[in-house]
């Protein structure tokens, strides 16, 4: 006899930052919530992803900061790299983060059930644990957050010695000598980035004409002659065929007939959603063909009271997107009727060095949509607190709708480059969703030195007058 299903008001499968940040918020509205994970609390972003791959980030920054110390008069030695005290103070950060997380959830009297999730008809989500143990719970409403795993690429089988994905690039002891990153988007730039920083010849084979696609141009150009400079090969317009093992590390062949001889190949050509261990059937939900779950601007399925979230559907792949979506499902099913996230003004945030951070529209993208435009562009290297922290190199560009007189009226997109631009961008960020104009962004005061002078720069120039610039 199947056992009665437990009743919950809410049953959401997967525990990442969607599933996690839908649990906590349900939770602070009194809702009694029961959240699958068949992993670990946390997901893609604290085991696998976002917290992982900075704090590696960050050993290449300092690598890079101590073999720079010479400039500063700072005499010291070539540093020397011990990879597994690298990989094991990563791994205590994120531990330590698990273990924050997973508290906090429990003080939320929200229940964790370990195990994998699947949804039947009548919102009954079946929970199978790894001694082949079931239960049953009932939810009034449900909400998938699956997430996403690596996406693969033929003729590169993952095999975590020669070939090898963000998951093994994060369980690394030691680094390789050569690296091929497949993949020029925000996540092969990462590695490219730190790998490069940490003394690793890196060369980066991406499809598309550019690295960086989504970014603006002026953007994407300066993270390119940053990659040259420090010593990186990046190989636009390339197709890979596939890879030869040799006793000495690996040969990949590209469409050109021409090859590139490295230690390991790290794929990085996106994800995929993983609605595999879902079910599904007898449900009203859809997958699309390309394996996203189908949802409206409210992240409602076709099965109602059925939500889907994250990187399981069909918007941007990042933890705050999916953290936003969450509080929106959870005001909707409270009645509360939440206004849709607004995909077309996110934060982005690339931790490469030099890094990039944007919101908004880019020239391109304000130009196909219709907008007659003025920018506005200023160079970190005329910076005071850029030099004083030696680190000159990037931009702030600001694109304004064009007023009758030439002046820029409302911010449509700021995009950074250049040293700490993620944590710049909440000014931009800012202006871009208040739907303020230049006028308004330039009353504002910057602190001096800083480095976010210079978006101050650039929205004064944008009225027509400006200081330094
Ligand atoms: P996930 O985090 O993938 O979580 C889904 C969870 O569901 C997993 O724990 C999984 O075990 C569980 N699950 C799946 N199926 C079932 C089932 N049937 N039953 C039970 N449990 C199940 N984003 C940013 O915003 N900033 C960054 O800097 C950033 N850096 C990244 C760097 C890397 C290397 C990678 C790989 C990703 C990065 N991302 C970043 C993306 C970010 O990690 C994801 O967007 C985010 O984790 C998606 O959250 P999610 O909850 O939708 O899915």
């Amino acid at each position: 006899m199947v056992p009665l299903a437990e009743q919950f008001d809410l049953v959401i499968i997967g525990g990442g930052p969607g599933g996690y940040a839908a649990a906590l918020y349900g939770a602070s509205a009194g809702l009694r919530i029961a959240m699958v994970e068949k992993d670990k609390v946390g997901g893609t972003c604290l085991h696998r992803g976002c917290i992982p791959a900075k704090e590696f980030l960050e050993t290449a920054a300092v690598h890079r900061h101590v073999s720079g110390a010479k400039e500063f008069g700072i005499n010291v030695d070539q540093p020397t790299i011990d990879f597994g005290v690298s990989q094991a103070r990563k791994q205590k950060i994120v531990d330590g983060l698990w273990k924050g997380l997973t508290g906090l959830v429990k003080s939320r009297k929200i229940t964790t059930y370990e195990g994998t999730g699947s949804l039947g008809p009548d919102h009954v989500v079946t929970v199978r644990g790894s001694d082949g143990s079931t239960q049953q719970l009932q939810g009034t409403h449900v909400i998938l957050a699956a997430g996403s795993v690596p996406r693969s690429i033929p003729g590169f089988d993952v095999d975590g010695r020669y070939v090898l994905t963000s998951d093994e690039v994060l369980m690394l002891d030691t680094l390789p000598r050569s690296v091929a990153v497949i993949g020029g988007g925000a996540i092969g730039c990462e590695f490219a980035s730190m790998m490069a920083d940490l003394g690793v010849q890196v060369t980066v084979l991406e499809a598309l004409s550019k690295i960086l696609p989504g970014c603006d141009g002026d953007v994407a150009n300066v993270v390119v002659r940053s990659f040259q400079k420090r010593g990186m090969t990046i190989k636009t317009g390339v197709q890979v065929q596939g890879h030869q093992p040799g006793p000495d590390g690996t040969t990949v062949q590209l469409g050109d007939g021409s090859t590139v001889k490295v230690d390991q190949v790290i794929v990085s050509i996106g994800r995929r959603p993983y609605a595999d261990l879902l079910d599904l059937h007898g449900t009203g939900v859809k997958v699309t063909d390309r394996g996203f779950v189908e949802v409206d601007e409210w992240c409602r399925t076709g099965e109602p009271g059925v939500y889907a979230i994250g990187d399981l559907i069909a918007t941007p792949q990042l933890a705050h997107v999916g953290f936003a979506e969450a509080i929106m499902v959870v005001k909707d099913l409270l009645g509360e009727q939440p206004v849709p996230v607004d995909y077309g003004a996110v934060p982005w945030a690339i931790y490469c060095h030099p890094e990039v951070a944007f919101a908004g529209h880019s020239e391109e993208s304000a130009k196909e949509a219709g907008y007659e435009v003025v920018v506005s562009k200023h160079q970190f290297r005329g910076n005071s607190r850029a030099q004083i922290i030696g680190e000159t190199e990037g931009l702030v560009k600001i694109i304004a709708e064009r007023r009758p007189d030439g002046t820029g009226g409302r911010i449509l997109g700021v995009h950074m480059v250049g040293p700490w631009a993620t944590e710049q961008l909440g000014q931009g960020y800012l202006a871009v969703n208040w739907e303020a104009t230049a006028e308004e962004v330039a009353h504002f005061i910057q602190p001096h030195p800083t480095l976010s002078e210079l978006f101050g720069e650039s929205v004064l120039a944008l009225t027509g007058r400006s200081l330094h610039a």
